[in-house]
């Protein structure tokens, strides 16, 4: 009978129904567990769902409010009634009492500790009604009691095990819920990191941006430092702003009164331009008049020129100087002209006593009359100017664009370089042809320039000794030593010849003149001390290229003008006994002779026309044949001593330049282009 069991066995069955819920190995807090560990613990277990459930906001609760069954704690078998009294007075005290009370009225189950003394077992309730309490000898009762105590029991355990499925269901979605939680955190901690490496960046940017705010202030310090001083420029500025200002009032009032007064000027200017376009057109014509004139006077100029013969010798004899014995009266005259007195010497008679003929015969001494006519004689007399005069013309010939050469031919110390240098001393009016001419021509290319002529002039001095030709306008190591320079024609194909090695100096004035002679000088200096007198055994050849142009009239006009102061033309006495000094002296003289003997030749083939003309048998006819001939024009000066001892070279002399004069040379015509 099912009825009949003792409760204390229907508990303890009970008890080891529930003995594996509290022995499995689940580590949920049970309630017994719970209690041992004290509320605090319990929150801590909590604590993860409630952080949670602030953290994501979930709206999930756990509910506590319900009354929970009171724990049932493991009773061991062996430990019987002791289990029995763990029983907490939750779940009812009755039912406890009650036992206690059947265990005492039975007393052979000794188990059942004794009740305190003073501790009251409530009766069972019945019905939902407060049971009264049953007499102890009911025990019919009491076991009713007693079921319906376990009944309740049953009820609760049933209610505490869905709650605690329902807490294994809340802590399994606690833990899926702290392990979403741990992935979150380990994401917040990978965040935390990035930001903490941001913030450090950010830190160091900062550290950065706090160097640069310093380096900004420190600079706009600097920029507040120049503003300063650009305000105080400011000011300055300001200051002499207002000065400008002022004056350029006043500017502006007298630009005012200016441009008032260019307006009248204007109104003139413009009948002065046409006044001036006049004029201009005048001036043209008066121009083209004058050009006109200008070359009628070269045609007649050259004309005269032609007239007076393009070979003229003119004869100076030099004054007898101190020292040297009055020659006897008589022995040299000037006879005068048609025109009588007034007119210029052109005639000279020499008189030549014959004494060696008179010792022979015993007879007295008898004089032999020669006479010479010239195109020009000049007396011992005869100042530098005068004799410059006569060759004036001849020279402006070679602006006009013909060649000129001019000669002075005569024995040593007759006055060749007297006459075409000057005298010694730097005296101007002792100075010779070359100075003078050059003057002239300086002065009439000037001239013509104002006509639309403009003259270049291109000098060279070379002499020519015993056949070889020397720069007399060396200069530097040069100087002196005259290296060789040979004549070679310009270019191939070309009539212009040139001197190689030799300076070509540009002139302009008398000044480059002046210092060109004297470097001559010097340079025959040096040489008189290697070979004694060499200066008058050899030709000494001034050339000046002279060229023109008319730029405006597409004209042209080159000539060269040449002064030559030849070698002496004296014989050597054969008589003498030759030493070995004068050996050398007569091989000078013979390159002498037979350079001056082929100057004579020359001149008479290009008189007599001859198809040969032997310009190629001396250095100074090779040099000079485009200056002879043709188109030249050529003066030769005989100059003669007024000694009587030199009678026969002054003879000599004449004859040669009788000669010379008896030639004519065929119409010249000037070079243009
Ligand atoms: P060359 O050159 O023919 O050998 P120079 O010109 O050297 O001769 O003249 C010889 C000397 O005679 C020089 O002392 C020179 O000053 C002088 N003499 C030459 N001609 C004249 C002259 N017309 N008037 C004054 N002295 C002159
Ligand atoms: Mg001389």
């Amino acid at each position: 009978m099912e009825s009949q069991r003792s409760p204390l066995l229907e508990v303890k069955r009970n008890i080891e129904l529930k003995t594996p819920l509290v022995k499995g190995p689940s580590r949920l807090p049970l309630p017994g567990s719970r209690l041992k560990r004290g509320p605090d613990q319990m929150e801590d277990v909590l604590e993860p769902a409630k952080k949670r459930t602030r953290g994501v906001g979930a709206t999930t609760k756990i509910d506590t409010s319900r009354s929970r069954a009171p724990p049932i704690t493991t009773v061991p078998q062996t430990q019987g009634h002791t289990a029995v009294q763990k029983v907490p007075k939750k779940t009812g005290p009755r039912c406890s009492t009650a036992i206690t009370a059947v265990l005492k009225n039975q007393k052979s189950v000794p188990s059942v500790p004794a009740q305190k003394p003073g501790s009251t077992a409530a009766p069972p309730m019945v019905g939902g009604k407060k049971p009264s309490k049953r007499p102890p000898w009911d025990l019919k009762g009491q076991l009713c009691d007693l079921n319906a105590e376990l009944k309740r029991c049953r009820e609760k355990t049933q209610t505490l095990d869905q709650e605690n499925q329902q807490l294994r269901e809340q802590l399994k979605e606690s833990q899926q819920q702290a392990k979403a939680l741990g992935t979150e955190r380990s994401t917040l901690e990978g965040e935390l990191t990035r930001v903490r490496a941001q913030a450090e960046q950010g830190q160091e940017q900062l550290g950065n941006l706090s160097a640069r705010v310093l380096e900004l202030e420190e600079r706009l310090g600097t920029q507040e430092g120049l503003v300063q001083v650009l305000q105080k420029e400011q000011l300055e500025l300001q200051e002499e702003r207002r000065g400008l200002t002022t004056r350029l009032e006043e500017q502006e009032r007298r630009l005012q009164a200016s441009e008032a007064a260019l307006s009248s000027s204007q109104a003139k200017v413009a009948s002065l331009q046409q006044e001036a376009a006049a004029q201009a057109a005048l001036l043209a014509e008066r121009g083209d008049r004058l050009h006109g004139l200008e070359m009628e006077r070269r045609r007649l100029h050259n004309q005269l020129q032609e007239l007076k013969g393009n070979i003229r010798v003119f004869c100076r004899v030099r004054p007898v100087l101190a020292g040297e014995p009055t020659p006897s009266p008589g022995f040299l005259l000037f006879p005068s002209g048609p025109g009588g007195p007034t007119d210029p010497p052109t005639r000279l008679s020499l008189f030549r006593s014959d004494d060696r003929r008179a010792t022979l015969s015993g007879a007295p001494a008898s004089t032999t009359r020669h006479d010479f006519s010239f195109d020009r004689v000049f007396p011992p007399g005869s100042r530098q100017d005068e004799v410059f005069e006569e060759i004036a013309m001849l020279v402006q010939s070679a602006l006009d664009g013909y060649p000129v050469c001019i000669f002075a031919y005569g024995q040593t110390g007759s006055g060749k370089t007297f006459t075409m240098e000057g005298g010694p001393g730097g005296d101007p009016q002792l100075e010779g042809l070359i100075p003078r001419a050059l003057r002239h021509l300086f002065s009439v290319a000037q001239d013509l320039n104002g006509q639309g002529w403009t003259y270049s002039f291109v000098a060279s001095y070379v002499e020519i000794y015993n056949e070889t030709v020397r720069d007399l306008l060396a200069t530097g190591t040069r100087k002196g030593q005259g290296g060789e320079c040979e004549i070679r024609r310009a270019g191939p194909g070309s009539e212009e010849l040139t001197v190689t090695n030799a300076r070509y100096v540009p002139v302009s004035c008398e000044k480059e003149v002046e210092t060109l002679l004297h470097l001559a000088r010097q340079n025959r200096a040096v040489a008189r001390t290697a070979q004694n007198e060499r200066s008058s055994r050899s030709h000494s050849v001034f050339q000046l290229q002279i060229s023109g142009e008319h730029a405006a009239r597409g004209l042209q006009c080159v000539a060269p003008l040449n002064l030559v102061d030849l070698a002496g033309s004296e014989r050597l006495d054969p008589g003498l006994a030759l030493g070995p000094g004068e050996r050398d002296r007569l091989r000078e003289t013979q390159a002498i002779n037979s350079s001056l003997s082929t100057l004579g030749l020359v001149i008479m083939a290009l008189s007599n026309k001859e198809s040969h003309v032997p310009y190629r048998n001396s250095k100074l006819t090779y040099l000079l044949q485009n200056s002879l001939g043709g188109s030249a024009k050529m003066l030769m000066f005989v100059n003669i001593s007024p000694l009587e001892e030199n009678v026969s070279e002054s003879l000599n002399s004449l004859r040669f330049a009788s000669k010379v004069n008896q030639c004519v040379i065929g119409t010249a015509q000037a070079n243009k282009k």
